[in-house]
């Protein structure tokens, strides 16, 4: 359910900037989405459809980039890419690591007219 409130939100961006940028009609939404964050794309997308009618966004789609989990070991100082959200290091198996990237979660750019 978590991805339900950050559609929400997602959607009242979209319209702000939509708004903002005197934009009727929205076409597409390039979103960034870090795999750290554990949201689900296809339930964005879900909600996204549940939520958009009767907005500006009501004929968008949305396309995700996603970007994947890197983080650094503060032990053996490797940098690696992890499929999962689990604080270990591949390399020596330490759990002293730092995410480089893998929050991400934002609107890279909105199309329409
Ligand atoms: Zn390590």
């Amino acid at each position: 359910m978590h991805e339900f409130s950050v559609t929400q939100s997602l959607i009242e961006l979209c319209e702000q900037e939509a708004k903002k940028n005197d934009l009727k009609k929205v076409y597409r939404i390039h979103l960034r989405l870090g795999k750290f964050t554990g949201f689900s794309s296809e339930s964005i997308k879900f909600y996204f459809n549940y939520l958009k009618p009767e907005t500006r966004c009501q004929d968008a789609e949305i396309t995700f980039e996603e970007i994947p989990i890197k983080v650094q070991c503060r032990a053996c100082k490797k940098t690696s890419t992890i499929e999962e959200p689990i604080m270990l290091c591949p390399e020596c198996g330490g759990t002293d690591i730092e995410i480089i990237s893998g929050r991400e979660f934002y609107v890279d750019s909105i199309e329409g007219e």
